[in-house]
């Protein structure tokens, strides 16, 4: 009979969006008949993939989409590092702020008037010019934050969203302790 102590356990993977579209998770998932070969390599803790809400055990690769926009991004993010032996950010908006960071010159104030009151898309919807400001609502930053400006990130993968042959190819390579292979010619960046 094998003693248990020897049977080394897979690394455990979970990821998270901030300020982000999903798009990165996307992309993981266009990695199609490969994703049978990630669940044998690896276990998943919290992510939108399995829908598991909240960090159950200590994880070997926490992959982050998307910048901090408010508060409640921060405290994920935090969270993720205090449990995460390695972070990752992934795509452009963890790596730079990305599309949301374009708020980066304005005011909260013009951003919000701009999202409640004055866009075409709430014309007619908001008649009393009400802007949310309950406080159970996350509080948004002065600016969208790259992760690495709020915790240490061990890894970047570039790309809006990183093609899905990049993941792979970062990931295994994290995964199995190896170099990843030839990476520009899957690097993306429109
Ligand atoms: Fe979406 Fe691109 Fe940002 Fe990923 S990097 S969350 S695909 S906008």
């Amino acid at each position: 009979m094998k003693n248990s102590s020897h049977i080394k356990s897979k690394p455990v993977i979970a990821t998270t969006s901030l300020a982000g579209c999903f798009g990165c998770h996307m992309s993981l998932l266009d990695i199609d008949e490969r994703i049978l070969q990630l669940a044998e390599l690896v276990e998943f803790d919290k992510s939108p993939i399995n829908d598991i809400k909240k960090i159950s055990r200590p994880v070997d690769f926490g992959l982050i989409e998307g910048g901090c926009c408010n508060s409640e991004n921060v405290e994920v993010l935090r969270h993720f590092r205090d449990n995460c032996k390695y972070l990752v950010s992934v795509g452009e908006c963890a790596m730079m702020g990305g599309l949301p960071a374009m708020r980066n010159q304005l005011s909260i104030r013009e951003c919000l008037e701009e999202a409640y009151l004055n866009s075409p898309s709430v014309q007619g919807c908001n008649e009393e010019g009400i802007i949310p400001s309950d406080d159970e609502l996350p509080i948004l930053l002065n600016k969208v934050y790259p992760c690495h400006e709020i915790v240490k990130i061990d890894y970047f993968i570039p790309g809006c969203p990183p093609r899905a042959d990049l993941l792979w190819d970062v990931l295994t390579s994290l995964i199995l302790g190896t170099s990843p292979k030839d990476q520009y010619s899957v690097f993306k960046y429109d």
